[in-house]
């Protein structure tokens, strides 16, 4: 991606511009692979607090936190949704970390992004993407045995199979 790290002749690092000056490269471009924006979340329908789970979208490949068919996903995920330059900054459930979320409100790029390290392994190593915390929800079961709540770890139903597969 280093063709990407300047924007033209007045060398300015495209990731600093308001995201509405990007152009439809340098959008796409902007995403840090965290994968966490594919991982189901609950909400809550009295409180709309939202719970987030560790089973990701059935096209995530859940070892590398990369989409397998992004370029016809909606294909295959009708409501994957589509991030624009107008909703990124409103949407609570992308993480604070989310290079979208972080432009919109006009904060910088951290040092782990792979635009500023040029390493696009740091998002892993930084603990931010998903790569190997999740389950694949083809593989998962009911949705609710999967939601993560700090301080608490579900516990399998008397009953249930007790194959190990919650985990944090
Ligand atoms: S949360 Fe944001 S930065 Fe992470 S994969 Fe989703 S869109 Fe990209
Ligand atoms: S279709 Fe791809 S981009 Fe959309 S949620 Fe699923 S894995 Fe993520």
């Amino acid at each position: 991606m280093g063709a990407l790290k300047d924007t033209g002749p007045d060398g300015e690092a495209f990731w600093e511009k308001p995201l509405a000056e990007l152009t439809d490269e340098q959008w796409e471009a902007l995403c840090d692979g965290c994968g966490q924006c594919c991982t189901h979340k609950l909400e809550d329908a009295d409180t709309g607090e939202i719970y987030p789970t560790n089973v990701s979208c059935k096209l995530l490949d859940v070892t590398t936190a990369r989409c397998t068919n992004y370029a016809h996903r909606k294909a295959f995920v009708p409501d994957c949704l589509q991030l624009t330059r107008e909703t990124a900054g409103d949407l609570p459930w992308l993480p604070d970390t989310c290079a979208y979320r972080l432009r919109a409100h006009g904060k910088p790029l951290p040092e782990w992004h792979y635009l500023i390290s040029g390493d696009r392994g740091a998002v892993h190593r930084a603990g931010v993407s998903v790569a190997g915390k999740v389950i694949s929800e083809d593989e998962a079961g009911p949705i609710e045995a999967h939601v993560q709540i700090d301080g608490y770890v579900l516990m399998d139903a008397p009953g249930d199979d007790d194959d190990g597969d919650f985990f944090l």
